[in-house]
């Protein structure tokens, strides 16, 4: 048996479903189309994509993933998803492995289940990738509907996933595998990319585009930032203003 058919069971091949369901052009794996694109017209990108998935939240554009970092309420109140004790804003967080989703932890449990086969304790460094190579073509491969996803390898799925926000909280599509390897070659730094601790956090949207790689609780919050932000996509300011502050603050952090 598959180790989590509640997990794994609904994610056919997400990605070539995404290709066939018709989005608009830019998504086509036609050359250059989305390089060509001016800052404007990628912000219009958003809105629109942010919007289509607003239509459809549970078309075939990939797996919504229950429960994840989006729908956690923020600062005051937190509590030990293992044992319930109230936890300061500036806690621990693990990955639970099977549904990919993060708890956040007291420092007892942390200590305790750390080591488990369940869990995994979130990745420590960030860095920011300025010389990231990823061109308009392979992008356009893997078949992302935003460009505002993380990347991470799944050791429990024994795959690349991506995970991007929707008004329904994170939705997961797998990677193709060939154009994971390709974008690995191009971009050695992925070889250390810890499976399931840290993600390759990306941002399209801007200009220059943007890459960093972050601990997993980091990738998620990303995801969840858009999704509390969500009013904004009609006016857009104020979410692109969030996700400005989001890779701003990602770049401070990695400053050595
Ligand atoms: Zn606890
Ligand atoms: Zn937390």
């Amino acid at each position: 048996m598959s180790a989590d058919d509640g997990a794994v069971g609904g994610r056919e091949t997400v990605v070539s479903d995404a290709v066939a369901g018709g989005r608009e052009e830019r998504l086509a794996p036609g050359k250059a189309a989305i390089e060509a694109a001016g800052a404007a017209r990628r912000r219009a990108g958003l809105v629109g994509g942010l919007r289509r998935l607003a239509a459809a939240p549970g078309s075939s554009q990939g797996r919504r993933v229950a429960g994840a970092a989006g729908e956690q309420p923020r600062g005051d109140g937190e509590r030990c998803d293992l044992c319930g004790t109230s936890l300061p804003d500036d806690h621990r967080h693990l990955l639970q492995l099977e549904e990919r989703r993060i708890d956040c932890s007291c420092e007892p449990c942390w200590a305790m289940r750390s080591g488990d086969t369940e869990y995994r304790p979130v990745g420590t460094r960030t860095a920011w990738l300025p010389d990231f190579d990823l061109s308009g073509e392979r992008w356009a491969s893997f078949a992302i509907p935003i460009g505002l996803t993380f990347f991470m390898r799944s050791s429990t799925a024994k795959t690349v996933v991506a995970l991007y926000p929707s008004p329904a909280g994170a939705t997961e599509s797998e990677l193709d595998l060939g154009s994971w390897d390709a974008l690995v070659a191009d971009n050695p730094v992925l070889r250390g990319l810890e499976a399931d601790s840290e993600g390759l956090v990306l941002n399209r949207l801007s200009e220059p585009h943007q890459y960093a790689i972050a601990p997993i609780d980091q990738c998620y919050a990303l995801v969840g930032l858009v999704k509390a932000s969500w009013e904004g996509i009609s006016g857009g300011s104020g979410l692109e203003r969030a996700i400005a502050g989001f890779f701003d603050g990602l770049r401070r952090r990695a400053a050595p």
